[in-house]
């Protein structure tokens, strides 16, 4: 399956139209941005590491029950997804305290909820993504009760399926945002992507940062962190790249 044009050019990532309507080849680029655009910079390799981390992790929910838009990866930083319509909220679970909740509630980082949290955002770069619940998605009509009934279903089904699935690699799920959309039928599916660029990890033991909050706070070691996760990641699937340097 080839490219044909780009029909959008994102923060992390190209979308390009392919031969079949029906699907279309995702580009992961090493750019990275935080706070709605304000800070730019670029993470060398992980556009490699964020489109192998999400596929593996996609494949898994798919056996877990969890319907996505992953189709095929063809080659370090493309894969070919279903094309969907993007359902404009941004889906955040959060396990522990961090980032704009510690903020927002005055609260500090790192306070273990005794069952996870789920938000909406309101997908709308120009609005800066604003917080919003279920009765204003209805209002604004970005999607129907039943929509966002199975938002919620598939989002918590991910976080137990992660949460355990990173816990294995002596990694703490703290919390991530994910997309979903709709097939032509109408079916709901995961889209976008799952990575350090979407969730934070913690290290079990140390609590290290292992996620963009390198990027975000200037901590230093972003490349290694990612490196990191995906080390993990691949030890634990047996299919470590033969190339690696320890
Ligand atoms: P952003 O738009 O936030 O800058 P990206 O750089 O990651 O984000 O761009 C990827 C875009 O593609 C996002 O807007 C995302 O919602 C969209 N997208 C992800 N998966 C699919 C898919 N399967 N079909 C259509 N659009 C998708
Ligand atoms: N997140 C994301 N994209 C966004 C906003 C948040 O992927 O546009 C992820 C972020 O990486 C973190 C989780 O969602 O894992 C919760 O982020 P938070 O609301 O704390 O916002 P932030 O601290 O990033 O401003």
């Amino acid at each position: 399956m080839e490219k044909l044009q780009q029909l959008y050019e994102g923060k992390a990532k190209k979308v390009y139209a392919t031969a079949d309507e029906n699907l279309y080849i995702v580009s992961y680029k090493d750019d990275a941005t935080a706070f709605n655009g304000l800070k730019k910079g670029t993470i060398a390799g992980k556009g490699v590491i964020n489109n192998r981390m999400s596929n593996m992790l996609m494949q898994m929910l798919e056996q877990h029950g969890v319907p996505t838009h992953f189709v095929r990866e063809l080659s370090d930083r493309e894969t070919l997804v279903k094309k969907v319509s993007i359902v404009p909220l941004e889906v955040i679970i959060r396990n522990i305290s961090a980032g704009s909740f510690a903020k927002r509630y005055g609260v500090e980082e790192g306070i273990v909820f005794d069952a996870p949290t789920i938000e909406f955002s309101y997908k709308n770069d120009d609005l800066g993504d604003p917080l919003l619940n279920r009765y204003h998605a209805l209002a604004l009509k970005l999607a129907t009760p039943e929509e966002i009934d199975t938002i919620e279903r598939y989002a918590f089904k991910v976080n137990e399926v992660l949460k355990a699935y990173f816990l294995d690699l002596n990694i703490t799920l703290v919390d991530f945002k994910l997309e979903f959309g709709r097939l032509p039928d109408g079916t709901i599916v995961l889209a976008d992507e799952i990575s350090p660029d979407t969730c934070r990890f913690w290290d079990k033991d140390t609590g290290e940062k292992l996620d963009k909050d390198r990027f975000r706070r200037d901590l230093g070691g972003v490349e290694d962190a990612y490196q990191e996760v995906m080390r993990r990641l691949t030890g634990k699937q047996g299919n470590r790249p033969t190339n690696r340097r320890e």
